[in-house]
This record gives C-alpha cells, structure tokens and sequence, in this order.
C-alpha cells in the first residue's frame, strides 16, 4: 500500500473561519473558535491520521498589521505556515473577501500549489460566488478555488481527497495514533481563553493570558489549576466580575470543553492575577510561550 504524507497550511485574515475549517478537517476541537478577531495565537498543528495517509494541517493567527509585541509573534508564527506547507490553503470568506497584500506578495512566490477557499459560501448567493471565482481566477496563481462553507455542509472526504491529489508519497511524519504537536497542558488553556472570548468584550479578552500551573490526572478525576493574567488590576475587576460570577462562568465553560476534550471529569480552579503589559514585554511573552522569534 502506498502513503501520503504531507503539511498542509491554513492562512488568511482574522475571522474568515481557518479554525472552524481545521476543527472540521480534523473532527477534533483543537482550535478554539470566537466571532471576535484574533482569538488564534499560536500556530496549531493538527494531525489527520489513516491507514493510507497522514495530513498535518497547520492553522494559525489570522493576518493583521502588528500593533504589539504579541502581535509582531503571531505574525511570525503565519510566516512559518508559509515556509513548512507542501499545499497552502489561503482563505477569504464572503463577507470579508480581500487578501491582505502582504499575504498576496508572498503568495506569488511560492512554487508549491496554493488553493484558494471562499468560505462562508452560506452567507452568500451563486452570482456572488461566481464573481468571486472570476475576480481571483485572474490572479492565475491558485491550482484551485473552492467557495466552502466550514460551518454549514462542507463533505469532508471530497475535500481531503482533493488535498491528496497535491500531497506526495512519504512515509508517516509522526506516530500514527498522535493527534496535536502541543500538550494537554496548551488545550486546557486555550479553552479557558475560549470562555473569556466568549463572555467579555472589547480590550479584556485579548489583555488576557492563560497559565496552567497544575495538571494531575487521578484514575478518575483530571485536577486542574490555573491562572488567568490580566494587564491592569481594572482588568483583573471585571474577569472576577460581581460576587465572582465573571469567573464562575468562565470556569463553568471550560471545564465543560475540558470534559468533552479528554473525556474524563475535571475540577477545576481559576484564578486571576495581573501580569502588567505583558503583551509589550519581551520576557513575559517568552515565559507565555511566545518565543518564536
Ligand atoms: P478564524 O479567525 O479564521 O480562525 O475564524 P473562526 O474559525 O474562529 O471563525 C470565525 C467566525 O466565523 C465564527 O463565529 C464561526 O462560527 C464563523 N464561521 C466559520 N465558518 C463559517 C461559515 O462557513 N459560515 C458562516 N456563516 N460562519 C462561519
Ligand atoms: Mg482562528
């Protein structure tokens, strides 16, 4: 029997869906998903795993002009997207259909193929798509393009084996019962953030970070500590929230998606702390796993 095994990359603007798209791909939740911009920061590595093929799909940090030292990390994080994928899928939605030109640049010099996904073909009517298709088949630099809907119908299996068709024979890259490159430890986290995302507006969820500090898992019960850093103590207020119902509800959320993740029961105990303007300084963004650079 013949393999295929390949890196498969997921790039675009903030909010077009690439984590919906890569949860879907995977039938896994391991990217958290909001309606607010920049929830991804890290590049996550999904693995796809059967007999005769493995695909390893990075997702990543939409694409936005850094405002913050964070922000300058996320970027990169993409530009290492870019340089690993043998198939790159670049990603614009309906309702927000512009490739930044810094994405487009690169884009042109890349010789390995790239397809392009319209996604949130739902919102959307045919003439639409249509134009869409027209518009971007003159840039004559996609093998293909694929108006999509990641939330509503899109078949699985015809899709992944359409990936196949640019993806080469090789050997598995990693163990074939492995799912992510990341630790238990970095989904615990990500889902609390998903719960702060979900529940708070404005500056506070992306003021935010998340430390696990303990992960101890008993025959059965998974005992979790964490904290969660504001940059400011006004921050750290509104995360406590009044008589700390703002923190009770986040709790409440991610111990949920914990439990669905692992499949166990959790405890878990949040705390909230203040980091001051963790997000502009250096070693602390080493200390949250920002050191890419
Ligand atoms: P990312 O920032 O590119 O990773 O985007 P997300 O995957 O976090 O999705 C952003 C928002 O778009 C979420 O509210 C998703 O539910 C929504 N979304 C994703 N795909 C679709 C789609 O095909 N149709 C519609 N209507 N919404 C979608
Ligand atoms: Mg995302």
């Amino acid at each position: 029997m013949t393999h295929k095994a390949g890196f498969v990359g997921i790039v675009g603007k903030p909010n077009v869906g690439k984590s919906t798209l890569s949860n879907l791909l995977l039938g896994e939740k391991l990217s958290i998903v909001s309606n607010k911009a920049q929830t991804t920061r890290h590049r996550i590595l999904g693995i796809l795993n059967e007999d005769d093929y493995q695909i390893i799909f990075s997702d990543s940090p939409g694409v936005i002009k850094p405002a913050y030292k964070l922000h300058e990390n996320m970027m990169h994080s993409v530009g290492e997207v870019f340089n690993d994928s043998e198939l790159l899928l670049v990603m614009i939605a309906t309702d927000d259909d512009e490739i930044p030109s810094e994405l487009l640049t690169k884009i042109k010099k890349r010789k390995e193929p790239t397809f392009l996904l319209i996604n949130k073909a739902d919102l959307s009517n045919p003439i639409e798509l249509n134009n869409l298709v027209e518009k971007y088949s003159q840039l004559d630099h996609f093998k293909h393009i694929f108006p999509i809907s990641a939330l509503h119908g899109l078949d699985r299996s015809n899709f992944v084996n359409e990936l196949l068709k640019y993806l080469p024979e090789h050997p598995p890259y990693y163990p074939k019962d492995q799912l992510t490159d990341r630790p238990e430890r970095f989904f615990v986290e990500e889902m609390i953030r998903e719960g702060i995302f979900h529940f708070f507006r404005q500056e506070v969820p992306y003021a935010t970070q998340v430390e696990v500090i303990e992960f101890k898992e008993e025959p059965k019960i998974i005992r979790i500590v964490a904290t969660i850093f504001a940059e400011r103590q006004s921050q750290k207020g509104i995360l406590i929230g009044p008589g700390g119902s703002g923190i009770k509800r986040i709790g409440t959320h991610a111990r949920k998606s914990c439990e669905a993740f692992f499949n166990k029961k959790v405890f878990l105990d949040l705390k909230v702390s203040v980091k001051k303007d963790w997000r502009k300084d250096d070693v602390q963004l080493k200390r949250f796993g920002y050191d890419n650079k």
